[in-house]
Formats: C-alpha cells, sequence, structure tokens
C-alpha cells in the first residue's frame, strides 16, 4: 500500500482535506495523512500577482521521508514562467506535487461560492497530480483525470477516475 501525505501551505479549510483524505485513499488504494502546515515560501512576483511554484515543490522535497508521496495544498495563485498560471505542478522524479485552489474557486471568476464545486475541482487536480508521481502522463480522453486542463472547463468535464487505460498502468504502480 502506498503513502500519501497532504501538506497545507499555511492554513486550509479542514473540510476540504478531510475530502481529499477521504476519496484520494479509495482512488489510490493509500494511506493517506496529513502534516502540519507549513509557510507559504517566498515566491511572490509583484508583477504578475502571483506566486512561482517551482519553492513550493522545493519546501516540500525538503520535507518529505523517501517512501511517501508529497501533495502540498495552497490557497495562492501559482505560476510557471513559460505559462498565465497553473492549477499544479508535480515533480514525478522527487516523488512531489502541489495544487492551488486559487482558480479552482467561482468567487476567482466573480461567481457565488460554491463549496461542493470547490471541493470537486480540488480532487480533480489532486488525483490528476498524484496519477504523475505514479508514472502517468496526460490522456486523450476528455472525460480521464489525466487529460490535460487548460482551462477550468476542461477540469469541470473530466471526472475524478481514471480511464481504463490509465488505471491499468497505474496499478502496475500502486
Ligand atoms: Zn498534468
Ligand atoms: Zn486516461
Amino acid at each position: 500500500m502506498s503513502n500519501i501525505s497532504l501538506v497545507p501551505f499555511n492554513k486550509i479549510e479542514k473540510e476540504i482535506i478531510e475530502y481529499l483524505k477521504q476519496n484520494l485513499s479509495k482512488i489510490f488504494d493509500a494511506e493517506v495523512d496529513e502534516r502540519p502546515p507549513i509557510g507559504v515560501p517566498k515566491s511572490y512576483d509583484k508583477r504578475r500577482r502571483q506566486y512561482l511554484s517551482w519553492p513550493f515543490l522545493e519546501a516540500l522535497s525538503e520535507m518529505r521521508l523517501s517512501s511517501e508521496y508529497v501533495l502540498g495544498i495552497t490557497e495562492v495563485d501559482l505560476f510557471v514562467p513559460q505559462l498565465n498560471f497553473i492549477f499544479g505542478e508535480a515533480a514525478p522524479m522527487l516523488g512531489i506535487a502541489v495544487i492551488s485552489l486559487a482558480r479552482l474557486r467561482p468567487s476567482f471568476y466573480g461567481l457565488k461560492e460554491d463549496r461542493e464545486t470547490l471541493k470537486q475541482r480540488a480532487l480533480k487536480e489532486a488525483v490528476h497530480e498524484l496519477g504523475h508521481l505514479f508514472g502517468l502522463k496526460h490522456c486523450p480522453d476528455p472525460k480521464c483525470v489525466m487529460h490535460f486542463s487548460n482551462t477550468l472547463m476542461d477540469t469541470d468535464i473530466k471526472g475524478y477516475n481514471f480511464c481504463p487505460s490509465c488505471r491499468s498502468k497505474i496499478n502496475r504502480y500502486c
């Protein structure tokens, strides 16, 4: 059985962490635990008003135990230099990944806050990034969780499950 640790950057709502814990343990047949929060890295870019993603992965790699996969969760908006924003990023060689809740919140787009929608989107992005840690690449099936989300619409179209082809590959790693 695999071990997955969730690491909040600063504070993440308990309800979201609990939802991820329960569902990730079922989906990956894994032991999922929650580590104490760590600080948000000082990678804020004033011009972009976003945080550079890589220092988040670096902070996670420093605390990772060799036998586990680590998923960081942050409320701040993340970017990599080549893209306008990212929902998440994985470093499969290091066993670590991070997701951002910022653009998963309806309120980011001026809409009414909706916790159910937020939780489901967060789960999809979490499964997607962990899928990379389990060795999966992007999948052409738009309903598969490993489909690349260019926009939030892509995230809303896909489910949080793996298509049969991705599922069969992941079973070899688990
Ligand atoms: Zn991906
Ligand atoms: Zn797939």
